[in-house]
């Protein structure tokens, strides 16, 4: 059986951002070769725990780098994560982020295309598809982004499906729904400045970090009036990719596919079971509805167990705080640059 060392080294963009960092240090454990580039304008050099990874530090729009990486390295495959992604900024500064999410990627896909390399891996989002129509929703259901968030990934997902028919490029598009929790050793998790997710925030909000949480509506149509959405491991996020990749050497053709778990969980839930793993009561009060936030965001994920034989390991919201509660009250509380920041 060939092992993922016999490959050709790949190269992820973004590769020391949450979900990348998770991705990498999976594959990487499995002994593919890895190269990240990363300007770490928002990844972390600590997020990147496998010695057998290369490290570039540099930006994707530059054309010189991105040729010299891949005359060096002849990659096979690309897996692409750095991107912008906070809903709110990208309505205030949709230039950064069609500049960020379309523009800078288009140096690469024409390294790809220059060098041969046909195989590529896009983090997309659940946020392509817009206000939900039906519920779970699959791959089908219309993509009508009511942000500029989503719509730099609906266009690059566009891009992608062109260069195929150009060029004959092949890409999975993963569309992530809530990605959540940390490594089950806590070495690496998330750390966004600000933080503005859900399940760091309760954390946050049980340590003292924050003052409190604001439930952002609770007068919603569910069953106990705040948001209902799917949050998705990101160990299983991981694996999603290792199988995309897998797919792609094995010939498989181009997908779109949701990751999600297909179980949805309400605010209130994750609070509940946040003072429930944590034994301690979560400080908050109730707000108004944040604008933009659908009642429920559901993933039908039936096209990824089919078309790439993955399913999560970890759907329940539980195991996403213990770990999540592991990385923020571990040896670096939930963060890889608190001395440097206090320097
Ligand atoms: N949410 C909340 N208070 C917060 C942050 C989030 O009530 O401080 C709610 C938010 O309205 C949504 C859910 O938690 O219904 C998940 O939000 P998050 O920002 O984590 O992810 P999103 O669904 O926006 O991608």
């Amino acid at each position: 059986m060939s092992t993922l060392s016999s490959h050709r080294p790949l190269l992820v963009i973004g590769g020391a951002g949450y979900i990348g960092s998770h991705t990498v240090r999976h594959l990487a454990e499995a002994g593919q070769p890895v190269v990240v580039l990363d300007n770490f304008s928002l990844g972390h050099r600590g997020a990147i725990v496998t010695p057998s990874v290369t490290v570039v530090a540099g930006e994707l729009s530059d054309a010189e780098l991105i040729e010299s990486l891949f005359a060096e390295h002849h990659f096979d495959a690309v897996i692409h994560f750095a991107a912008c992604s906070v809903v709110g900024e990208s309505v205030a500064e949709p230039l950064k982020y069609y500049s960020n999410n379309v523009g800078a990627p288009l140096v690469v896909l024409e390294a790809m295309r220059r060098h041969r390399c046909q195989s590529f891996i896009l983090s997309s989002t659940a946020a392509t598809y817009g206000d939900p129509v039906t519920m779970p929703m699959d791959e089908r259901h219309p993509q009508q982004p009511i942000n500029p968030y989503g719509w730099s990934k609906f266009m690059l997902e566009r891009i992608l499906t062109d260069c195929q028919a150009a060029w004959g490029l092949r890409s999975v598009a993963l569309r992530y729904f809530n990605a959540a929790g940390a490594s089950e050793d806590g070495l690496i998790g998330e750390d966004h400045h600000p933080e503005t997710h859900l399940i760091p925030r309760v954390l946050m909000a049980i340590t003292g970090e924050i003052e409190k949480i604001t439930v952002f509506g609770r007068d919603y149509p569910t069953p106990d009036g705040t948001c209902i959405r799917d949050y998705i491991h990101v160990l299983d996020l991981a694996t999603a990719h290792a199988a995309a990749l897998a797919h792609l050497r094995n010939e498989g053709g181009s997908l779109r596919c949701n990751l999600g778990t297909g179980r949805g969980c309400s605010v209130q839930e994750i609070i509940s079971l946040a003072e429930a793993v944590t034994g301690k009561p979560v400080p908050l009060d109730y707000g108004p509805r944040r604008a933009g936030d659908p009642p429920s965001l559901v993933a039908d994920p039936t096209l990824a167990r089919t078309a790439l034989g993955w399913q999560a390991a970890h759907p329940d919201p539980r195991f996403m705080i213990e770990t999540a509660w592991r990385w923020l009250t571990g040896p670096q509380g939930g963060r890889y640059d608190r001395s440097a920041r206090a320097a």
